[in-house]
């Protein structure tokens, strides 16, 4: 290890430290109880909507109204896990057509003229709203 490398280690974990002193008086402030009272309740919440369908990915809450992606499983996805509409092009068999058949590139790119022609950009999110959702 170099010198300026060494130097740069224990600035490092010098200010790892002082990172963890000052979550420690947060934690243990008037407002770090009060946010720990909301993650309580938070997590309250998620287990009365336990129903409720999950993000398959990240386990987000998905309500019905909310964009989600449907996986080939039938799972959704929240709108932040969706695949984007460059995901499609950049790996079309990874999803699943209407026919039960992989996409071809072909198909995929089709899908993706479709999306720009009505206004939308490549880097979108597939995510959308169920169709009959009430929001
Ligand atoms: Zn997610």
């Amino acid at each position: 290890m170099t010198d300026e490398i060494e130097a740069q280690k224990a600035e490092y974990r010098e200010a790892l430290k002082e990172s963890d002193r000052l979550y420690l008086a947060w934690k243990n402030s008037a407002e770090g109880k009060a946010w720990s009272a909301s993650q309580d309740h938070i997590e309250e919440l998620r287990e009365a909507l336990e129903d409720v369908e999950k993000c398959e990915n990240c386990l987000e809450i998905v309500f019905d109204d909310e964009p989600q992606y449907q996986t080939s499983d039938g799972d959704p996805l929240c709108e932040i896990c969706s695949p984007s509409f460059a995901d499609l092009l950049r790996e079309p068999s990874g999803f699943i057509g209407t026919d039960d058949e992989p996409l071809t590139p072909e198909q995929a790119q089709e899908m993706v003229d479709q999306h720009l022609k009505s206004g939308g950009n490549v880097s979108d999110s597939m995510a959308k709203v169920p169709a009959g959702a009430t929001a």
